[in-house]
């Protein structure tokens, strides 16, 4: 493992360089999360088949129709998620591979990532292993109903659309907290919901397109 790890390791550091630069011009800017992004391999997180590609800013499938997020729009939702402050104790819906989770640890005290497909859950998990990421955990459920042993949390997000926010996340959100998704059907758009001492708003960004939050566990 250690071969495969640094074999692919020089090309991966240029590259992943690149896709820094890409996202900088592409307008992230928060540095912690261009950094955050720099420290995670994505290569390790797709099939070896498609190892070249990890670094293009493109989604790209990780099996049982499933997709590892554009690099693009993970910076895009963590820089949302962390205006101006800290990401605290987060609660990720939708781990697929894991990539994402890897990120956020990189700038949360904790993650707690949740899946409802057992056999992707196994692979995060197996992907993970490699980068010991000690305040990362994964959960198999159903993350409509969030996380309520963990709760309250300080960032929410979310990496699969929904056409109505379920409803436990908001009682899950600390006051002061952050909650990010891909809202809508066919058509979706990002949404910023922020619990305030009075009550949630929610701010409507740009249209997305993610695969659909779906019921149940399997
Ligand atoms: N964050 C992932 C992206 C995975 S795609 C990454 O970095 O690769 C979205 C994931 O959400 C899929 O793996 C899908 O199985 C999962 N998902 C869909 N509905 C869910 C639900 N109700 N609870 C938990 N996970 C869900």
């Amino acid at each position: 493992m250690k071969r495969e790890l640094s074999g692919i390791g020089m090309t991966s550091q240029r590259t992943r360089a690149r896709m820094i630069e890409r996202l900088r011009a592409d307008g992230i800017r928060d540095e912690r999360v261009l950094a955050a992004m720099a420290a995670v391999p994505r290569h390790i997180f797709v099939e070896e088949a498609l190892a070249s590609r990890a670094y293009e800013d493109m989604a790209l499938p990780i099996g049982l129709k499933q997709t590892i997020s554009q690099p693009y729009i993970v910076a895009r939702m963590i820089e949302l998620l962390a205006a101006g402050r800290e990401l605290g104790k987060t609660l990720e819906i939708g781990a697929g591979c894991g990539y994402q989770a890897a990120v956020l640890a990189q700038l949360a005290k904790e993650v707690y990532a949740v899946e409802r497909i057992a056999q992707l859950l196994d692979k995060a998990r197996a992907n993970l292993r490699h980068l010991r990421l000690p305040n990362v955990r994964l959960k198999h459920a159903d993350g409509n109903l969030g996380l309520a042993d963990a709760a309250p949390f300080d960032t929410i997000i979310l990496a699969a659309a929904t056409g109505c926010v379920p409803q436990p996340l908001f009682g899950q959100l600390a006051v002061g907290g952050r909650m990010i998704l891909p809202l809508g059907g066919v058509e979706q758009a990002l949404c910023l919901i922020e619990r305030g001492t009075r009550g949630y708003t929610e701010t409507r960004l740009e249209p997305v397109r993610f695969v659909p939050l779906v019921a149940g566990v399997e």
